[in-house]
C-alpha cells in the first residue's frame, strides 16, 4: 500500500513518544517532532514530491530524516520504529496524550504497576494505587483523574481549528480526483455551524455518478481505514482517528439536506414543530404539504422561507432565540472575516514569535489589513522569552521608525503584558503610557480560588493604561478548563474603564467563547478578535475567531477592529 504523508508523520510522532518514554536525548526526540510537523504542512503527494527531490532542504528535513522518509516509501515501514513497537504494549504510547501525563510518569507506572493502556491507568487511578508510588501523591493522582477526564473529551471531539482544514484538503483531493462527478458539495454538521469541537464529519455532495465518486473517497490518501461504503453513504477514518461521512444527495433535496445535517438537533426539532403547526412536513428531502406536495428542498433558504422564516446563518442555529429572531425579521448582519481590518495581539521574534515585525506587517498587508500592534510577551514570562522594560522600549522606537516608511499602514507598539498574581503588572505604568496598545493577560497561576483570581484581573483592569484583557478565561480546549474567574464582574469593570475584551482566536483558546461574547455584546462592550499570531501564517486563524464572533451574535459595529484606521485613531485619541 502507498504510504501518506500524514502516515509517516503519525510513526514519526510514535517513534518521538517511544523515545520520550526511554528518555532518550531531547534533540532526538525533537527532530522526529520537526520532521513530523513538516510533513503535515507538506502540500502534494509525498512519493512525487521525493522523487522530484523537493524534500531536500525542506525545514525539519533533514538528511537523516530524508533517509527514513526513502526507506518508509519504498518498505512501507522501518526497521527503527518496529523495534521500538516490540520493545513496550502496544496502548502504551496512547497514555503519553493525557494531560498532566509526561513521559516519565508512563515509565514509571508500566513498570511499577504494570499500566500499559489508558484503561489500565484509569483502574490503577481509581483503585487509587499511584498515590504511593516515589514522586507521587494523592495530588497527583487527581490531577491524573482531572487529566483523564479531558482526554476522554477530546477523544470524541476535534479542534475546529484541525477539522476546518482538513475538510478543506479532503474536498480539494476529492475534488482533484474526482471533479466531473461532483455538481454541490458542503460540510454540514456542527463544523458548519462552527462549533469550537466537532465531533464526526459529514459531507453532503450531489453527483452523475455516486459509485464513482464512493471509489474515489475511499481511496483519498486520508483514509486510514474504511468504516462503510456503499452507494449513497461512506465512512472513512483519517490517520488522526476522525470519521468522515460522504453522502450523496439527489439535487432536488440537497437544501433540505443541507439544512437537515447541519443541525442543530434542538434548532430543527423547534423548526419541525412550526412546520406543523402550519400543516406541513419537513425532513431531509424536504418541504411537504399534507397532501405529500413538495414545495421546497433543493435550496436551503426555501425551506425556511417556507416556514415564515428568514435565513438563519448555520452558526447560529443552537435554539438560542434564533427562530424567533428570524420570525420577527430580526437577525443580526453577522461580521464577516472581510470586515476585519487589522490585529491587535501579534508576537514576533522578539519574544517567542517565529517571525519579524516587518514579516507580520508584509502579510496583514497582503491581507488587506490597515494596522497591527506588536505585542510580545513582558519579562517574568520566562518560558515565552518574554522582553525587558528596556527592550519593550527601543522596540516601540523601532516601530515609530518603521511607520515612517510606511503609507496607509500603521504599526502599533504594544505588549501583552503579564498580570502576576497580586493583579500588578509585570511593567511600570512609566513603560507603559509609552506603548500604543497595552494588553494585560494572565499565563500562571490559574489555579487561584475565584475572589482572588477575579480580584486579580480586576485590579489589572484598573490600571489606567491596559486597553485590552486577552483570553479571559485562559482556557485550553482538551488541555486546562477556564480558570475560575468571575466574568460578570469582570465584563463590568471592563465597561466602566473603556477596556476592549478580545476573542482570542487560536484554535485551543477561542476565549472569550460564543455565548460570552454575545453576553459582551449585550452589555455594549467592545470586542477584538486578534490572532495571538506567533507565526505570519497564523494571522490567517482569523477566521476561526470570526466565527466565534458570529456564533456570538455579533455584527460589525460590535468589533472594534473592523474600523478602518482613521475611526480607529480617533478613537484611541
Ligand atoms: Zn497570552
Ligand atoms: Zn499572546
Amino acid at each position: 500500500m502507498k504510504i501518506s504523508k500524514n502516515k509517516v508523520a503519525q510513526i514519526f510522532r510514535e517513534i518521538a513518544d517511544f523515545l520520550s518514554i526511554k528518555g532518550e536525548n531531547p534533540f532526538r526526540i525533537r527532530a522526529y517532532e520537526k520532521a513530523a510537523d513538516a510533513l503535515e504542512h507538506l502540500s502534494g503527494d509525498l512519493e512525487e514530491l521525493y522523487r522530484r527531490g523537493k524534500l531536500k532542504g525542506v525545514p525539519g528535513i533533514g538528511k537523516g530524516m530524508l533517509e527514513k522518509i526513502e526507506v518508509l516509501l519504498s518498505t512501507g515501514t522501518l526497521p527503527a520504529y518496529e523495534q521500538l513497537r516490540a520493545e513496550f504494549p502496544p496502548g502504551l504510547v496512547e497514555i503519553l496524550s493525557i494531560p498532566e501525563v509526561g513521559p516519565k510518569t508512563v515509565k514509571l507506572l508500566y513498570e511499577k504497576v504494570g499500566v500499559k493502556s489508558v484503561d489500565d491507568l484509569e483502574m490503577a487511578v481509581q483503585s487509587h494505587k499511584l498515590r504511593n508510588l516515589p514522586g507521587m501523591g494523592a495530588k497527583t493522582e487527581e490531577n491524573i483523574v482531572k487529566g483523564l477526564k479531558l482526554y476522554r473529551m477530546r477523544r470524541s471531539r476535534i479542534l475546529l481549528g484541525t477539522a476546518l482544514p482538513l475538510v478543506g484538503e479532503v474536498i480539494l483531493e476529492l475534488r482533484e480526483r474526482a471533479s466531473s462527478w461532483i455538481e454541490k458539495i458542503s460540510p454540514a454538521g456542527s463544523l458548519r455551524r462552527g462549533k469550537e469541537t466537532i465531533g464526526d464529519i459529514d459531507i453532503l455532495v450531489t453527483s452523475s455518478n455516486p459509485s464513482s465518486l464512493m471509489d474515489a473517497f475511499t481511496s483519498l490518501s486520508f483514509v486510514n481505514d474504511i468504516l462503510a461504503k456503499g452507494e449513497t453513504k461512506s465512512s472513512i477514518l483519517t490517520p488522526q482517528g476522525l470519521q468522515i461521512d460522504l453522502r450523496v444527495v439527489a439535487p432536488e433535496s440537497f437544501g433540505a439536506a443541507i439544512q437537515y445535517f447541519t443541525g442543530s438537533k434542538s434548532h430543527n426539532i423547534n423548526l419541525r414543530e412550526r412546520a406543523i403547526k402550519r400543516g406541513l412536513k419537513i425532513n431531509e428531502y424536504g418541504v411537504f404539504t399534507q397532501e405529500g406536495k413538495k414545495i421546497a428542498g433543493e435550496r436551503e433558504e426555501e425551506v425556511y422561507h417556507c416556514l415564515d422564516l428568514s435565513f438563519i446563518p448555520p452558526e447560529l442555529r443552537e435554539d438560542r432565540g434564533e427562530i424567533e429572531a428570524a420570525e420577527e425579521d430580526k437577525l443580526p448582519h453577522l461580521l464577516t472575516e472581510e470586515d476585519i481590518k487589522g490585529d491587535f495581539h501579534i508576537h514576533t521574534t522578539g519574544s517567542d514569535g517565529r517571525d519579524s515585525i516587518e514579516d507580520m506587517i508584509q502579510r496583514a498587508r497582503e491581507k488587506g489589513y490597515q494596522y497591527i500592534a506588536i505585542t510580545d510577551h513582558s519579562s517574568s514570562l520566562k518560558v515565552a522569552r518574554g522582553l525587558s522594560e528596556q527592550d519593550v522600549l527601543s522596540q516601540a522606537e523601532r516601530i515609530k521608525k518603521i511607520n515612517s516608511s510606511l503609507n496607509n499602514f500603521r504599526v502599533f507598539s504594544g505588549t501583552e503584558v503579564d498580570i502576576r498574581a497580586d493583579g500588578t503588572l509585570d511593567f511600570s505604568d512609566e513603560v507603559l503610557k509609552k506603548l500604543d496598545i497595552v494588553i494585560a493577560a494572565v499565563h500562571t497561576g490559574f489555579k487561584q480560588d475565584e475572589r482572588k483570581m477575579t480580584s486579580r484581573v480586576i485590579k489589572a483592569l484598573q490600571n489606567p493604561y491596559v486597553k485590552i484583557l486577552a483570553h479571559p478565561t485562559g482556557r485550553l480546549l482538551g488541555e486546562r478548563e477556564a480558570c475560575a474567574i468571575d466574568l460578570n464582574k469582570v465584563m463590568q469593570v471592563a465597561k466602566d474603564r473603556g477596556v476592549w475584551l478580545e476573542v482570542n482566536s487560536q484554535p485551543q483558546r477561542l476565549d472569550l467563547n460564543d455565548v460570552w461574547a454575545r453576553e459582551a455584546k449585550r452589555r455594549k462592550i467592545p470586542i477584538v478578535i486578534n490572532t495571538d499570531a506567533h507565526n505570519k501564517q497564523s494571522l490567517d486563524l482569523i477566521k476561526l475567531g470570526v466565527v466565534t464572533a458570529r456564533r456570538g451574535w455579533l455584527e460589525k459595529e460590535d468589533v472594534i477592529n473592523t474600523l478602518p484606521l482613521d475611526k480607529l485613531l480617533t478613537l484611541l485619541k
